[in-house]
């Protein structure tokens, strides 16, 4: 495999497609010495294969805001890989999704299905709706007209959608309604993240939070460390980062920061359960601010207005907002405050150059599809649960969560131990979900 070839013929393919274009690079390069190691993906023609999705749907959502306005946004499925199951990835609603954003997530996606031992194919999709300011009614208008499209391309066997960055369990429910209304099937297992007495997973709403935390629990372990008394700067105050939270304070850790797209706040005693709880208002006011929290909780969560979670003395660093949120600048700002670990559990978190920067400069990193794999591996727990017809106790779906956060703990061990000894946790996870899914596709011929 020629990594730069290839790179060449995609720039000149999609220009302008950055963050499809950085996430292929990223895995190629990892991937490429193993590759070349195994001529029979190269008589395939794997990697060629693997970098385009599928397919893509395109559609246009209309909808009316609550004064009776007419509103058009775009929607976009894109089906990634289905070599090792059926596609499955979340939606996000954000400004400023398009194809290129997408087909990063859906193809981050693909590999990091892979890692959770779990049989799920890779997809991704949303629309440039921006629920900021949104009413609860026109979100429902919204979601309801995006599935009136979205409905003939998914299905449980087929294409299994569920949350991400402005999608929770307020949009499944708008969109599982219309999905029934359409379809007139009533198989629970077409989303995840559902609610609770309709099918969901208990602990779905906190597995990628939890997950996350578990999987920094084997890395520092691993490390000959523990995170108990550590200080943790959390990115964001969505969903992730609230699992996050939950699941540091429950371990002992002290979380003295989290940020929003409005600046920081800093909590030099730690967050308390009551600032956790008050996340879930912020998000549901679709105001998003994070000033509102010290406005909530004046003297003890102090907001400084432009900054990010970064600028805070902390031990171990969780990114939990958006892609390329951190950059060297914060790599180094970081290191200099005293950070000693950086686990990504937002999705291509890092920048290229934060990361470079981590791994040379002794600071313990792990990439978004290895730390943010538990989300989507509860998502397959609650496929199997509504295949089954039962659902299972919150302590019977955390054991499955401990054992597949520690099984792709230990798939980044062995395929990124480096002759050092320590571990290259991007190369690991990489190579673990490209050999998986490089073999599937060899197995089921040349399509
Ligand atoms: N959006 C989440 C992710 O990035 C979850 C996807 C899912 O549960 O299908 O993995």
């Amino acid at each position: 495999m020629n990594t730069k070839n290839i790179m060449a013929s995609l720039q000149a393919k999609y220009p302008g497609e950055n963050e499809y274009l950085q996430a292929v690079q990223e895995v190629l390069e990892s991937i490429e010495e193993v590759y070349n190691q195994h001529p029979e993906f190269e008589r395939a023609k794997i990697v060629e294969r693997m970098v385009e999705p599928d397919r893509i749907f395109t559609f246009r959502v209309t909808w009316v805001d609550d004064r009776g306005e007419v509103q058009t946004n775009t929607g976009y499925r894109v089906q990634f890989n289905s070599a090792i199951g059926p596609y499955k990835g979340g939606l996000r609603f954000h400004r400023a999704v398009t194809p290129s954003m997408l087909k990063f997530l859906g193809f981050e996606q693909t590999f990091k299905n892979a890692l959770t031992t779990l049989p799920m194919g890779g997809a991704k999709g949303g629309s440039d709706f921006d629920p900021k300011g949104k009413t609860d009614e026109e979100i429902m208008r919204f979601c309801q007209a995006f599935m009136w499209e979205l409905w003939q391309c998914i299905g449980p066997d087929q294409d299994i959608p569920a949350g991400d960055v402005g999608v929770g369990g307020r949009e499944i429910g708008y969109l599982y309604g219309m999905y029934k209304k359409l379809a007139r099937q009533y198989n629970t297992g077409v989303l995840t993240g559902k609610g609770a007495t309709w099918g969901g997973s208990i602990l779905r709403p906190e597995a990628t939070g939890f997950g996350a935390l578990y999987f920094t629990q084997n890395l520092l372990h691993h490390a000959g460390k523990d995170i108990k008394g550590c200080k943790v700067a959390v990115s964001g105050f969505g969903n992730v980062a609230w699992g996050a939270c939950i699941k540091a304070l429950e371990l002992g850790a002290k979380v003295v920061a989290i940020s929003g797209p409005d600046g920081v706040c800093e909590i030099p005693d730690g967050i308390t359960q009551e600032m956790i709880d008050y996340m879930l208002v912020m998000r549901a006011s679709n105001r998003d601010r994070v000033e509102d929290m010290a406005t909530r909780f004046p003297g003890k969560a102090l907001f400084t207005p432009g900054k990010k979670a970064w600028s805070v003395k902390c031990d171990i660093a969780l990114p939990c907002a958006f892609q390329n949120e951190l950059a060297e600048a914060d790599a180094k700002e970081l290191k200099a405050n005293g950070c000693w670990c950086c686990c990504e559990v937002s999705n291509m978190g890092c920048q290229p150059a934060a990361i470079h920067f981590f791994q040379h400069n002794g600071i313990l990193f792990a990439p978004g599809k290895a730390v943010n794999a538990g989300g989507v591996a509860t998502s397959g727990l609650e496929m199997t649960q509504n295949a089954e017809h039962i659902s299972w106790s919150g302590a019977e779906v955390d054991e499955k969560l401990h054992f597949i956060m520690k099984s792709i703990h230990e798939q980044c061990v062995k395929f990124g131990t480096q002759p050092d000894g320590t571990v290259d946790y991007v190369k690991g996870a990489n190579i673990a979900g490209f050999m998986k899914v490089a073999q599937a596709m060899l197995e089921q011929g040349t399509l």
